[in-house]
């Protein structure tokens, strides 16, 4: 699944932040503190050898493209600092994937809608919500969601792969993926991805996503066959936003792959070599606030975030439906 970045319905992200000063509330966090971790191996490349693939997945990628002091959070401060409570919208979402895939994995004759409303109630999550009550109903309405959903499927439809992970290398970076699911459309493949928030997608969402582009290039470099559509699946409301993209299409959102794996490949390296630390963070890890603060999983540790953005509850991006 393409993981939700600044979230339920949330993209991109607004305007350069300011820059973060030490002292503030949780500067230390925000800062990675004054001192780099121990001393990390940074390997030194030499004339002649073959440059080293940065490996990425979309994920990585948009979240440094969102916001650079998010990316260090997540990808290279270890021990991670602590994120905030989970959040209700995710354990839907979970839920649901885990129930569809579940469903794929039974016996022709038993996949009925049943099958699979049952699954949701089986894989249900309980993390994020107000409470008990809350968390019924919400489970409730995504056991309709996979019910009807599932009525409009046809069983017999053998996906290629169900949580299926792809790669392909590129110029520069090795990408890598999994994929909700991966379809057979005559000798063509189709990217499925199921999304479960507020936000009903559209052909433009579909078409402007970068994970589900780059899935497409290294879906077809897995399994050999042409794969050039790529559709959301939205449960809350049964529709499906689908593109087809051309070669220069794919061949555009790599190359967009490759400028921001480019960024983040240096902003690792000055990271490695101890260049990212005290004063220097923020110019190589740079806040950017906006709306989406709001859902950021390390906003206690972000005094910009704080300021941009209000704090929400943990259950605010489920979906009424
Ligand atoms: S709160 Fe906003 S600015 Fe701070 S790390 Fe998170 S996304 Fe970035």
């Amino acid at each position: 699944m393409t993981a939700p970045v600044g979230g339920p319905g949330a993209v991109g992200a607004g305007g350069a932040g300011g820059a973060g000063g030490a002292g503030g509330p949780g500067s230390r966090a925000a800062t990675g503190g004054e001192r780099p971790p121990q001393a990390r191996h940074v390997q030194q490349e030499l004339a002649g050898m073959p440059v080293r693939l940065y490996p990425a997945t979309p994920t990585r990628l948009l979240t440094w493209l969102d916001c650079p002091r998010r990316y260090r959070f997540a990808y290279l401060d270890r021990p991670m600092p602590p994120k905030g409570p989970p959040w209700a919208h995710n354990s839907v979402g979970a839920a649901v994937h885990s129930a569809l895939a579940d469903w794929w994995a039974l016996p022709f004759a038993q996949r009925t809608p049943r099958a699979g409303m049952a699954a949701v109630r089986r894989r249900w999550l309980t993390e994020g919500f107000r409470d008990e009550a809350q968390s019924a109903a919400a489970r409730e309405r995504a056991v309709t969601w996979v019910g009807e959903y599932l009525g409009c499927v046809d069983p017999g439809a053998e996906p290629v792969g169900v949580e299926r992970t792809v790669s392909t290398p590129t110029r520069t970076l090795v990408l890598s993926g999994r994929v909700d699911r991966i379809d057979a459309r005559g000798d063509t493949l189709a990217i499925v991805d199921y999304k479960t928030g507020r936000h009903e997608p559209d052909e433009a969402d579909a078409r402007s996503s970068l994970a589900l582009a780059v899935y497409a290039v290294a879906a077809r470099r897995t399994l050999r066959r042409p794969c050039s559509r790529v559709e959301l699946h939205h449960l809350p409301t049964g529709t499906v936003a689908a593109a087809d993209h051309t070669p220069e299409g794919l061949e555009r959102k790599i190359a967009e792959a490759e400028s921001i794996g480019a960024d983040a490949a240096r902003a690792d390296a000055a990271y490695a070599r101890g260049e990212a630390f005290g004063s220097r963070a923020d110019a190589v890890f740079p806040p950017i606030t906006s709306p989406a603060c709001s859902w950021c999983d390390w906003r206690r540790h972000c005094p910009e975030g704080q300021a941009a953005a209000p704090e929400i509850e943990p259950w605010a991006g489920l979906s009424p439906r």
